[in-house]
């Protein structure tokens, strides 16, 4: 990036910093992901030069030639790859995509069905703090505390209770498969309109890996740089009968001119999650979650649910002598990047919880397989065991951090990561 260097050392000092972040340690936020160069460079082109505010054949700006075109072709890549009657490639990012929902389909004061935040549900599916349970009438599910998977007889049976306008199913933090059809059903049963949320699995869903929502509910939102590999933005898939509806909830009901930029790099994203490549490396990222849960638990890790059926997993580690906190951040000395996260049922504070939260999207995009994911598991028990020990004072514990994050970082060097810059 010559002429960032040039411009503002100082901004692209911090980009090459992280850049060699991103090399060197091993990511397991489940979240996260590395885009390829080729959906960099279209997030970065000139279509940010230009306003766009409308849709394709309807602007409210002249000069849409290309742009129309544009997203002409990343709607009707996303029809394709995800089986969708209607789709709107303009949502932020799966925030506001959500957003868009409640505006289009529900009124202030309506009541609303998602799975709660401490059970591994999403901000905006009806969490207090978020405007979802600020301007609406919020009915949380969970997960049974006994097997850590969602029990959709107590879901219907809310449902049934509460009637609730939307009904919201997908997850930030739930490591099996989410029966969408059965979803489907239990919102034509009760009157509820149902949104299935894969912010976190779309790129499983494209390749098949994870049973499609698309035929089961009305509504689909995702974001588009979580599993799926493309650049941070928001897509909704729906039927059409709630397009015209959705469209203008979008724009002009909460936003104003789309992210031309992002546009093209979502239609990139698409046109490479339709490859047979794709496929294979989402059957990987599977995998590879499965082949690091099977690691861990022969290291005595515990395991929210016992197990895997997608791309995440929930560690409980109150069996280790380490709380999530400790945890997350100690590793984070060690080279390994995770988030502390709530574990259901979790009897400490969200800031302070009792598990973490792993994810191979990003080290499946680096080429990690299963000899790798041993290795993985073989570091993080021994992190565990660096920081529970409490012969070890602060320098010693530092010491031996560092000693992992080398051996870390020699792992890193033999799987460069796709996108990044050579460090
Ligand atoms: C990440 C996520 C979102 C929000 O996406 P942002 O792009 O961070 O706004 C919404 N829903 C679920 C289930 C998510 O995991």
């Amino acid at each position: 990036m010559p002429a960032l260097h040039d411009a503002d050392p100082e901004v692209a000092g911090i980009i090459a910093a992280e850049n060699a972040r991103q090399h060197a340690k091993i990511r397991l936020i489940p979240s996260e992901n590395y885009a390829s160069r080729a959906v960099l460079e279209a997030t970065g082109s000139i279509l940010t030069n230009k306003y766009s505010e409308g849709y394709a054949g309807q602007r409210y700006y002249e000069g849409q030639q290309e742009i129309d075109r544009l997203e002409e072709l990343a709607v009707a890549r996303a029809r394709e790859l995800f089986g969708a009657e209607h789709v709107n490639v303009q949502p932020y990012s799966g925030s506001p995509a959500n957003q868009a929902v409640y505006l289009a389909l529900a009124d202030p004061g309506d009541t609303v069905m998602g799975m709660a935040l401490d059970q591994g549900g999403h901000l905006t599916h009806g969490a207090a703090v978020s405007v979802s349970g600020r301007h609406y009438k919020p009915v949380q599910y969970g997960v049974d505390p006994a097997t850590g998977r969602l029990d959709y007889e107590v879901i219907e049976d809310l449902a049934r209770q509460y009637r609730p306008k939307l009904l919201f199913c997908g997850a930030t933090a739930y490591p099996r498969v989410i029966d969408f059809e059965r979803f489907g059903a239990i919102g034509r049963r009760t009157g509820a309109v149902v949104v299935a949320d894969m912010a976190h699995i779309a790129g499983l869903v494209a390749a098949g890996v994870h049973p499609s929502p698309v035929p089961h509910v009305d509504v689909v939102t995702t974001t588009t740089h979580k599993s799926l590999r493309g650049p941070r933005g928001g897509m909704i898939l729906c039927r059409r009968e709630y397009a015209e509806a959705l469209d203008k909830a979008v724009f002009p009901g909460l936003q104003g001119g789309p992210h031309n930029n992002t546009t093209a790099a979502i239609a990139v994203a698409l046109k490479e999650a339709g490859t047979g490549e794709f496929r294979t490396y989402a059957r990987a990222i599977v995998d590879n979650a499965r082949a690091l849960a099977e690691a861990l638990a022969g290291r005595g890790f515990d395991l929210v649910s016992g197990g895997t059926d997608n791309h995440l997993l929930l560690v409980d580690l109150r069996g280790k002598g380490v709380t999530g906190y400790q945890m997350a951040k100690a590793l984070d000395a060690a080279g390994i990047v995770c988030n502390y996260n709530l574990i259901p049922g979790d009897p400490k504070p969200a800031r302070r919880p009792s598990g973490i939260r792993l994810g191979t999207p990003a080290v499946t995009s680096r080429g990690f397989g299963g000899a790798e994911m041993e290795q993985l598991a073989g570091w993080m028990d021994r992190v565990a065991a660096i920081r529970a020990d409490e012969g070890l004072d602060r320098k010693a514990r530092s010491a031996a951090y560092r000693k992992v994050a080398n051996e870390v970082r020699g792992l890193c060097s033999r799987f460069p990561a796709p996108g990044l810059a050579e460090v």
